[in-house]
């Protein structure tokens, strides 16, 4: 299974897939399949409907950063997204993709403006701002716009929430050049479609669509974890599952080496599979999971695919999966056989806005239980619109996901304020 063929027939180059290879990706996520051949092969404008976590800075930063083939020290891309931290990590995931010695910097408010100046003197390819900075720098004629060949919008409908949609408006009257426009929201209210009907040439729009699935079957639970607690927080539920018998499902191919190994480190029974894993030694693998050899199989969702095993204790979702399908797939497999099996998701603070709409997908309920005390406290889960009919509140979940234990609270009690500051 050679996971960069997919990649490749989106058309990326053999130096953007070296990067995609270092980063642990196997497979394009769907609207990165919808996104980056259409970037890659017209030069028309697009609307794309996309959450945060389904993969969207790779979808438009892999085909930039291919065209964009040379340094030139002058801005050819701004990226633009509502808050400091998402200008961080979007800059971060540019930067790992960067194969063109491209600068790539963020500038956002709050942040020194002396040292901003600096940077953009000295020369940035690609800038990645909040909308109220970037609007500061234009005024002040420090930010030159001669260059741009791209503009992106990210998380369009959360900048409108913010109230950034003036600087906005503002940012691209001052562009005059010609540019593409690349538009990426989860929803399309008035303003934002009036944005693109007053500042974007006929734009395609790209929209995954999803099959809707249900999932009755299986318990699921759900709890708030910091990212680097998160390991600790899987060895405690194998450790208070005395017959613990379960996948463990990662991200990307790193991911789950990682986690195998650290657990093979502290003696627990487990392998790893990802698309990296030979035929033969996959059926090893298998063979040996079947027969309880090991009781515990680390896997990306490319590999477990097919993976026909009945009675598991767990399905843990380490990382969260880039689209709902996905999840689907992953926790069906505690509902094979009238499996009583629990499908439990570890949610860190970057991964909320994703679970959301998975959640909003399912419309079903995920049950809330309270992380192991000794790991303290993470942020918490407070999705902005939650628009499902909650069920029963009296069931109840505790750690590790046995039923008909009061020690869980119930996570369907959610206010409607923004997940991020
Ligand atoms: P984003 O939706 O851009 O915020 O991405 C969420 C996370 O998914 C980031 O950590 C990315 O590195 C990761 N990611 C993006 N594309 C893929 C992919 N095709 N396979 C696995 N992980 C991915």
């Amino acid at each position: 299974m050679n996971q960069l063929e997919e990649f490749k027939a989106l058309g990326l180059s053999d130096d953007i897939l070296t990067a995609i290879a270092k980063k642990g990706f196997e497979t394009p996520s769907a609207i990165q399949s919808l996104t980056i051949p259409h970037l890659l092969t017209t030069d028309k404008d697009i609307i794309a409907q996309a959450q945060t976590g389904t993969g969207k800075t790779a979808a438009f930063g892999l085909p930039i950063i291919q065209m964009l083939t040379s340094r030139r020290n002058i801005p050819q891309a701004i990226v633009l997204v509502p808050t400091r931290e998402l200008a961080l990590q979007v800059t971060q995931e540019l930067i790992s993709f960067n194969t063109h010695d491209l600068s790539i910097a963020p500038i956002y408010g709050g942040a020194s403006m002396t040292e901003q100046l600096r940077r953009l003197k000295k020369g940035i390819d690609i800038v990645v701002g909040t909308p109220g900075r970037i609007l500061d720098h234009i005024r002040r004629g420090t930010l030159d716009l001669s260059a741009i060949a791209y503009l992106v919008l990210d998380e369009a409908d959360e900048m409108l929430n913010m109230g950034f949609i003036e600087d906005i408006e503002e940012i691209m009257h001052a562009m005059t050049g010609p540019k593409r426009v690349l538009l990426f929201s989860a929803t399309m209210p008035d303003r934002i479609a009036a944005l693109a009907r007053n500042y974007m040439h006929e734009p395609d729009l790209l929209k995954v669509e999803s099959q809707h699935v249900t999932t009755d079957l299986t318990n699921q639970i759900y709890f708030e974890v910091r990212e680097g607690d998160k390991f600790d927080a899987l060895t405690r539920i194998i450790d208070v599952e005395p017959e613990f018998y379960g996948i463990i499902f990662a991200r990307t191919k790193i991911g789950a080496d990682e986690t195998a190994s650290r657990l093979t480190v502290r003696g627990y029974a487990a392998e790893v599979l990802h698309g990296d894993v030979s035929q033969a030694q996959r059926e090893k693998i298998l063979r040996k999971f079947r027969d309880r050899t090991i009781n515990i199989l680390v896997a990306t969702d490319v590999a477990a695919r097919g993976i026909d095993v009945g009675n598991l204790t767990h399905v843990i979702n380490y990382s969260l999966p880039q689209d709902s399908e996905s999840y689907v797939h992953r926790i069906g497999r505690t509902a094979r056989a009238n499996n009583d099996g629990v499908a439990l998701t570890f949610i860190s603070e970057k991964e909320q806005s994703n679970f959301k709409s998975i959640e909003n997908f399912l419309e079903k309920e995920i049950y809330k239980i309270p992380v192991p005390a000794e790991l303290g406290e993470a942020p918490e889960y407070k999705p902005r619109s939650y628009n499902n009919k909650r069920g029963d509140s009296s069931k109840r979940r505790s750690f590790g996901g046995k039923r008909n234990n009061n020690n869980g609270k119930k996570g369907n009690n959610r206010p409607s304020s923004p997940a991020r500051n």
